[in-house]
């Protein structure tokens, strides 16, 4: 995959390049990272990309030029232009998945109050939200696509499965984690986790699961598909609240 990032500050990009498993997935070669500066395509001799708003009120709109020519410098048919904007659509785990199997997403970040809406209607193919608040740029909200989608990615966790047990991926959130001491503080890991019968485990880790989900989410199992076991197991939790 690769991604380009247009932003009025590329430098907040290079942290990626040094950062854990997206730093190792990157000089791996499992995606391609370009950040492209905004700036550079003003045409103005002052470098201006904003300006004041048609119809008056605060702060300052990007220009719609600078923006167009930056998506044209890397566009090709493969793209997916995505702008990142608290209007969008919420990001989510399936969001996520779908936008992993595209081979070249442009993600473009705005700043000020926001981009000039010519630009959002006519050259933009989506716009993506993460969350109903209002952040300063759209940098951080890159850098959580950035994330969720390559971690996704073939070749970025050592272990291909690992993703597909966790919260959201199946519609439910994750069975708690232990790790060692056995006893911490005086609290013990549950016993089932010692014993090391394999079935054992999956089964109190699916219980568990629906039970994370069922305290702490359950709005999730309104959309949740439960087998007939998983059902059961519903059933005699909710009993026993
Ligand atoms: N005036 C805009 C509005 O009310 O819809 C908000 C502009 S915001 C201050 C500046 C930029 O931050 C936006 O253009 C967008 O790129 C980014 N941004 C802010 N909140 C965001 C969110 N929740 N999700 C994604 N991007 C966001």
């Amino acid at each position: 995959m690769r991604i380009d990032v247009l932003t009025l500050f590329p430098d907040f990009f290079d942290v990626l390049k040094g950062w854990s498993i997206i730093g190792r997935a990157l000089s791996d070669g499992v995606f391609s990272l370009n950040a492209v500066n905004i700036r550079d395509f003003s045409k103005d001799k002052h470098k201006r990309v904003d300006d004041y708003p048609f119809g008056g009120g605060p702060g300052m709109v990007m220009k719609p030029e600078p923006i167009y020519d930056a998506i044209s410098s890397v566009k090709s048919d493969e793209s997916l232009v995505i702008y990142l904007s608290p209007q969008g659509k919420i990001f989510n785990q399936e969001l996520a998945n779908s936008l992993s199997k595209e081979r070249h997403l442009i993600l473009l970040c705005g700043h000020y109050e926001g981009i000039d809406n010519r630009v959002v209607e006519n050259y933009v193919d989506m716009e993506i939200s993460i969350g109903d608040y209002v952040l300063t740029g759209g940098e951080i909200p890159a850098m959580v696509l950035i994330d969720s989608i390559v971690r996704l990615l073939p070749g970025t966790l050592s272990c291909e499965e690992s993703y597909k047990d966790e919260s959201h991926y199946d519609g439910l959130l994750e069975y708690p984690q232990y790790t060692r001491p056995r006893v911490f503080n005086g609290i013990s890991v549950p016993e089932v986790l010692l014993s090391g019968n394999h079935e054992r485990i999956r089964e109190w880790r699916k219980c568990q699961a629906l039970r994370n989900t069922l305290l702490k989410r359950p709005d999730m199992l309104n959309k949740y598909k439960l087998s007939a076991k998983e059902k059961e197991m519903l059933d005699r939790m909710k009993k026993s609240k």
